[in-house]
């Protein structure tokens, strides 16, 4: 039996962080396996996590570490524990939008009879857009009652991650992308999102695509996931189901992740620090290990990637299992990460008997693919402006009238909406209205609007004692309003 490797690849530079809780042991669990199994790296080993945020640094990693990671491009990480409160930044939403790291490949197999899930057919690949969405971040309270947070969908950010999980499928054998949105409600937003999947899906005729409202999707995923196969969706959507598909396929402590950017990668487990288990010698290193592995592919040492993978199903075939895998019927041995690990060693070479065997050799790297840009620049115009009112004076109707007596000039009060359903004119006295207003001007059909004219407007809003919180130009892009209709 093999045991020993033969691969002479040059030594490729990686950034290695051990992170909090469990991550020392599962980070020495990993390494020992992959080196063992020939990986060829030079690790260069980074501080990040809590006792970085503890010496004051609010983003839990030191600015040498940046650099260690733009130099290296390449980032294996354990899990860190994020302290609560004190306006610390999460470190993994930080280094994913610092480094470009768009696309978060999240595979999710069942190993069924070995470890437990009602879904033994489950092998799904979950592509989630990673910069974008709700995580940007850019949230403000604007009256008493009401707060905001900004939904940012881009057309780059979306063609990308698009054209990623459709260069995966394809790379990987897959057959079918399938494209999660909830565009029946946000329309722009998650409307872009479905048109880029749609204009990309044409390139690709030998996949099959769909696109699923993301709430009947999930509900699908949950029930028959075997029906999946690649699934690209926006970053909310694609956390949340992310962690689903990993819990059904077996354990959120089997799935590793990929975050793919055009210069730099990271990968890491996509669980915690399960700080409750550190340093007990308890926690399951696989999803930190399929993480590696796919790091070894990203490198292009595909042959050590399959000795590892291999080696690890035999092992979990075998029913040498640690305990949050653990169960009588298919489990014989139960292990902590250290013999846990020792014993995907010693399995090194050999390939599992009735669990698939993987082989990348035929793989190509999860390598970039950019090829935006051939959308052209659209004709903008002004035509109105939606001004947001603090207020809480009085009714719908009061509102209305105030502001229709101080409104001059081109822009007209054409309706107000309170929470997104209209409340003036013609509102129902049952809708309930709180202290944030919409109330939106427009200019005369057809008419384009000056940005001066809407500096005019706040000035007499203002004049009048009103409190405006925020504007929102309206533009017509190639005479298509770039603003959601008023509901109502
Ligand atoms: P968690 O994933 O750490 O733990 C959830 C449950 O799964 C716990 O019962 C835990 O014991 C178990 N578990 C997780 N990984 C396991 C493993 N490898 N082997 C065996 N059991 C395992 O989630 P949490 O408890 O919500 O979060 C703990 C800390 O981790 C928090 O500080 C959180 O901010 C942080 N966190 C970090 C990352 C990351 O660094 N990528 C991701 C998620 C959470």
């Amino acid at each position: 039996m093999e045991k020993v490797s033969t691969i002479t690849a040059p030594r490729t530079p990686i950034t290695v962080a051990y992170g909090d809780g469990i991550g020392p042991e599962i980070m020495e669990a990993t390494l020992n396996i992959i080196q063992a199994a020939g990986a060829s790296l030079a690790i260069e080993t980074i501080e990040v996590g809590e006792k970085v945020y503890q010496r004051g640094v609010d983003t839990g990693m030191e600015s040498s570490a940046w650099d260690a990671l733009r130099r290296t491009q390449v980032f294996l990480k354990a899990p860190i524990t994020t302290p609560q409160g004190g306006g610390y930044k999460s470190l993994n939403v930080t280094t994913r939008k610092a480094l470009g790291l768009y696309a978060n490949v999240r595979p999710s197999v069942s190993y069924h009879p070995f470890v437990h899930t009602q879904h033994p057919a489950m092998d799904v690949v979950i592509i989630r857009e990673n910069e974008e969405d709700l995580y940007a971040g850019i949230e403000h309270r604007q009256t008493d009652q009401v707060y905001q947070c900004l939904k940012l969908i881009t057309r780059p950010g979306s063609e990308k991650v698009i054209r990623f999980a459709f260069e995966y499928a394809r790379t990987n054998h897959r057959k079918k992308v399938t494209c999660f949105v909830k565009d029946n409600i946000m329309k722009l937003t998650d409307g872009l999102f479905h048109k880029v999947f749609d204009e990309i899906a044409a390139e690709y005729p030998d996949l099959e695509n769909e696109t699923w409202i993301v709430d009947i999707g999930a509900a699908k995923l949950a029930d028959t996931p075997e029906r999946f196969d690649v699934i690209v969706l926006p970053n909310l959507y694609g956390d949340v189901l992310s962690d689903v598909a990993a819990q059904i396929a077996g354990s959120v402590g089997l799935a590793g992740s990929a975050n793919i950017g055009e210069q730099c990668a990271m990968f890491e487990a996509i669980h915690g620090s399960a700080p409750r288990i550190a340093g007990q010698n308890r926690a399951n290193p696989s999803g930190l290990l399929l993480a590696a592995v796919m790091m070894l592919v990203h490198l292009g040492q595909f042959e050590v990637a399959t000795r590892v993978h291999n080696a690890w199903l035999k092992t979990i075939e075998d029913g040498v299992h640690t305990y949050d895998i653990f169960n009588a019927g298919s489990s014989r041995q139960q292990v902590g990460t250290s013999e846990f690990a020792a014993a995907v060693i010693h399995r090194l070479g050999e390939v599992p008997q009735v669990l698939k065997p993987v082989s990348y050799g035929t793989t190509q790297p999860l390598s970039l693919w950019h090829k935006n840009g051939r959308h052209q620049k659209a004709d903008k115009r002004l035509v109105g402006v939606d001004v947001f009112l603090d207020w809480d004076q009085g009714s719908p109707n009061d509102l209305g009238g105030l502001l229709s007596s101080v409104v001059m000039g081109p822009l007209q009060l054409r309706v107000i909406t309170n929470r997104g359903i209209k409340v003036w004119p013609d509102g129902l006295p049952e809708t309930f209205c709180t202290d944030h207003w919409r109330c939106r001007f427009l200019g005369r059909e057809g008419e384009i609007v000056q940005p001066s004219q809407v500096v005019e407007l706040l000035q007499r809003v203002l004049e009048q004692g009103f409190d405006p919180i925020k504007t929102e130009n309206l533009y017509l892009f190639d005479g298509v309003p770039g603003f959601s209709a008023v509901h109502g």
